[in-house]
């Protein structure tokens, strides 16, 4: 709870635990002081002065969650990228501001766009960065890159040939993107393959090169063995999807490319939830009159593509492959804002302990973004980006339902009504 008096850039908020964003420490019973948007201290409870600092109860204090994949220009409602086509730059911008202020009722402090059109999606985030609108922190890799006819090539990022995709590299770069997207293997896109790699060798490698010689990272789209095969050679950091899928769409796991993956030090986003919401999605349909034969083939396909690429995350993690967390909000029936607890859960649910899939979702996320901060951290110095949960999270993620108060740069942005009402001394927007 925050101070009831004193300085308004000053808050406190005593909880029965604090668990930071490296799977790991927890410190129990403790007040962490924010001051002018930082965490200035975390200190023992008993060396607060009794009536200094309402106490939260059970609550737990998280640093605010990270989701490294989302679509801000799509909203998630089924409708195909293609759907985008005839919508102007500035109603992209607009959906992308109501997608991303979505986040924050979840704990969701900083998106990393990973593909949205034109400058839509960089704008939205210097606004916020601004303070004219108040959201989570949003990077962005800008328009993603692909080759020409390539999957998401409608966000205006096809490029061809080395020289070619280390200028848009670097235009990127100079545009203010906080990470390089590049699409290995086709997608969803009309007319793509999930089964063949889009970029040759040196395409990717040049892409690489150019983003690491800028302080970027590189996140690939990876829907197969091959794709994966490149990526991993070129040296991605963050591997999007990374199915193991043959060129014949069999499911086959490979743990020689598994021990490659760990060996290169990338770090993967299974993307488990978008399947699940897909499934959901049919079941609510399901519920209201009988699936089409159409509808009804994709339910099997998706419910053998879950167990699949269950597996994969799975056996995954035996090969010491960091996943971090990546809901792919706006694609598919994925809404902006549910994904990312949904997709911890999921994580969860194929072997990370609570507290691994929080570090997924703060410490490990951050540590993908190669940027020298303490993004994804509570300790003193980190920027005061967190979450109160109502409850301990390491005993069980439900606890991610339970959001008390959201704190965004020192700023509540978010309460429970209830218990959390009582939150003094700071505003909910900017100016108050
Ligand atoms: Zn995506």
């Amino acid at each position: 709870m925050g101070s009831m008096s004193g300085s308004e850039a000053t808050m406190r908020f005593r909880v029965a635990r604090v668990l930071d964003g490296d799977g790991r420490s927890v410190t129990p019973d403790a007040v962490v002081v924010v001051e002018d948007g930082r965490i200035v201290d975390i200190r023992p409870a008993s060396t607060e002065p009794a009536d200094s600092v309402v106490p939260l109860g059970d609550a737990t204090l998280i640093p605010g969650l990270l989701d490294l994949h989302v679509h801000l220009n799509m909203r998630g409602d089924g409708r195909p990228i293609e759907d985008i086509q005839d919508v102007s730059d500035g109603v992209l911008a607009l959906r992308s501001y109501a997608g991303a202020a979505a986040y924050l009722r979840s704990g969701v402090t900083t998106v990393l766009d990973l593909g949205s059109r034109n400058a839509t999606t960089l704008d939205l985030g210097t606004a916020i960065e601004e303070g004219t609108l108040v959201g989570p922190t949003v990077l962005s890799s800008g328009s993603p890159l692909t080759r020409t006819g390539g999957h998401m090539w409608l966000m205006n990022g096809e490029v061809d040939g080395a020289d070619g995709i280390r200028k848009a590299v670097r235009e990127r770069s100079k545009a203010g993107a906080s990470a390089i997207k590049l699409v290995a293997t086709g997608g969803a896109t009309r007319g793509t393959s999930w089964f063949q790699p889009s970029f040759t060798a040196d395409e990717l490698r040049a892409a690489v090169d150019e983003a690491h010689a800028l302080g970027l990272p590189v996140a690939a789209h990876c829907t197969s063995i091959a794709g994966l095969e490149q990526a991993v050679r070129a040296g991605v950091d963050l591997l999007v999807h990374a199915f193991f899928y043959e060129p014949d769409g069999t499911y086959r796991f490979r743990p020689d490319l598994a021990d490659a993956i760990a060996a290169s030090g990338a770090s993967v986003n299974p993307t488990l939830h978008t399947v699940e919401s897909r499934i959901a999605e049919a079941r609510r349909i399901s519920s209201r009159r009988p699936l089409d034969t159409v509808e009804r083939r994709q339910l099997e396909a998706d419910l053998r593509g879950l167990d699949e690429r269950r597996e994969m995350a799975s056996r995954l993690l035996d090969h010491e492959v960091p996943l971090v967390v990546g809901s792919d909000g706006g694609f598919t029936q994925v809404r902006h804002g549910i994904g990312t607890v949904r997709e911890m859960k999921a994580l969860a649910e194929v072997g990370l302990s609570p507290a691994q899939a929080i570090a997924a979702a703060t410490g490990n996320a951050a540590a993908v973004l190669r940027q020298p901060t303490d993004l994804g951290r509570v300790r003193p110095g980190a920027p005061a980006d967190f979450v109160v949960l109502d409850g301990d999270p390491g005993r069980g993620l439900e606890a991610l339902d339970d959001v008390l108060v959201v704190v965004k740069a020192g700023r509540v942005v978010h309460r429970r009504d209830d218990r959390a009402a009582g939150v003094g001394g700071v505003g909910t927007g900017p100016g108050a």
